[in-house]
């Protein structure tokens, strides 16, 4: 296993799959990975020739008020699961890596950055979006992948691959879900059993709402309407959205964890 701490590091070690023609597949995570991770790492060894992962728990993504100290780091484990997984490169850039002294560059998504999730955390957009334009330069993958999980998210990618004319395809891939329906976080191992619980009212909300949807009625009515129940929740926002097709999308909070997940209205 390859653990590169340096973007020069990078380009060096890739440079010779790149003279070869092997296609570059990356996937940016911020690590403690789950089955979600290892479900985007599989569609990239399926597909390309040369698999990097980038793990960076990006400081810029966080307001100030959240869970950045605390957010769970795993950089073995991470490491053994990758390994294991038929990956020989991990990307783990130093904060100083990917914002040196000075640094004041930003990508901003503009409309799309300031709804939802954008609305809620101010700023988070612009974070996601510079970090994944600077992992993109640095790695120059021919693909890279990413969670339905984050729709918004993946949408506000893909804007940023077409404004500023990226070389690279963008590719979602389902959320993965435990069997209860709960869709795997990193952030779900903040949950107590109770807390987890209450947690299933979300995807079940969601659900409800693609129901009525499909007969015709108001998702976001129905959506809310099972939310309201669930005692000890509270709803940042429940909305309808075209985030790469029309899209359920909720976030809740529970106690002082904060879980989203979403619903295609198409599948
Ligand atoms: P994170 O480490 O939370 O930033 O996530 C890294 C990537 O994994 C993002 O593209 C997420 O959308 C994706 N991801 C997170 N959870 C899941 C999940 N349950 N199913 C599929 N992809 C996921």
């Amino acid at each position: 296993m390859k653990l590169l701490r340096s973007g020069a590091e990078v380009r060096e070690t890739l440079a010779a799959d790149r003279a070869g023609g092997r296609s570059i597949g990356l996937v940016p995570t911020m690590g403690a990975f789950h089955a979600g991770h290892l479900s985007l790492i599989a569609a990239s060894v399926a597909r390309d020739d040369v698999t990097v992962i980038s793990l960076f728990v990006n400081p810029a993504q966080f307001g100030p008020s959240e869970d950045l100290a605390r957010y769970p780091r795993d950089e073995a484990g991470d490491a053994a699961a990758a390994e294991a997984a038929g990956v020989g490169m991990l990307f783990v850039p130093t904060v100083d890596e990917i914002y040196p002294p000075g640094f004041d560059t930003w990508v901003d998504p503009g409309e799309l950055g300031t709804v939802l999730e954008g609305a809620v955390r101010p700023g988070h957009f612009r974070g996601v979006a510079t970090v994944c334009t600077k992992l993109f330069e640095i790695v120059q993958p021919d693909r890279a992948y990413f969670g339905r999980k984050d729709a918004q998210q993946d949408a506000v990618v893909k804007q940023v691959v077409r404004d500023l004319a990226l070389p690279l395809e963008i590719v979602a891939c389902p959320t993965v879900r435990d069997p209860d329906g709960l869709a795997l976080s990193s952030r779900n191992a903040y949950l107590t059993p109770e807390e987890r619980d209450l947690a299933l009212a979300l995807p079940r909300a969601l659900q409800a709402g693609a129901t009525t949807h499909r007969s015709g009625g108001d998702a976001e009515s129905a959506a809310r309407e099972i939310l309201a129940a669930a005692d000890g929740l509270e709803v940042d926002y429940v909305a309808l959205a075209d985030l790469d097709g029309p899209t359920l999308a909720g976030a809740v909070r529970i106690g002082s964890t904060r879980l989203i997940d979403n619903i295609r209205l198409e599948d």
